[in-house]
């Protein structure tokens, strides 16, 4: 299903034109018009899909191989040493278009630096407690 409402639906469906990378039956690969360095591309699914939680599983399994595919291109084709994947789901997490996309951003020896964690601590209680509650879950 398509959502008349949905920016990277019309894009996806080339309602909306877009700097294409990729395209097969199911995807689209645009580069991102914000980019965080030279390349970064979103892999949009051509249905809408709002997050992970709502992509169907024969979906998701081409999602892994195509950013791979990608990447790989971009190592070759921009000199990128490596690349990220990053998937944002929800709001807090930074998701601003709920339409699933996958995030391939190149990186380079020079940067950009990207946002890291810093490692916090835990106790061997509460990664128990944590995972316990999350298998219960699932
Ligand atoms: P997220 O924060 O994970 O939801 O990522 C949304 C991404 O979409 C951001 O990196 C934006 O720069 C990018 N974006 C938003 N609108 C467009 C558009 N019309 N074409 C290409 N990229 C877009
Ligand atoms: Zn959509």
């Amino acid at each position: 299903m398509k959502d008349s409402s949905c920016i990277f639906c019309k894009i996806a469906n080339g309602e909306i034109p877009s700097s294409t990378l990729y395209e097969d039956e199911d995807f689209r690969v645009i580069l991102d018009l914000g980019p965080a360095s030279r390349g970064h591309a979103l892999i949009l699914p051509k249905e809408h899909f709002a997050d992970v939680c709502a992509l169907p599983e024969a979906w998701a399994a081409k999602v892994l191989p195509l950013a791979a595919r990608i990447g790989a291109a971009m190592k070759k084709a921009l000199g990128c040493e490596g690349f990220n994947l990053v998937q944002n789901n929800g709001e807090a997490a930074g998701q601003t278009v709920f339409h699933f996309h996958m995030h391939i951003i190149p990186r380079y020896a020079d940067g950009p630096q990207m946002v890291s964690w810093t490692p916090g601590e835990s106790t061997p209680q509460e990664l128990a407690q944590t995972a316990e509650a999350i298998r219960a879950a699932l």
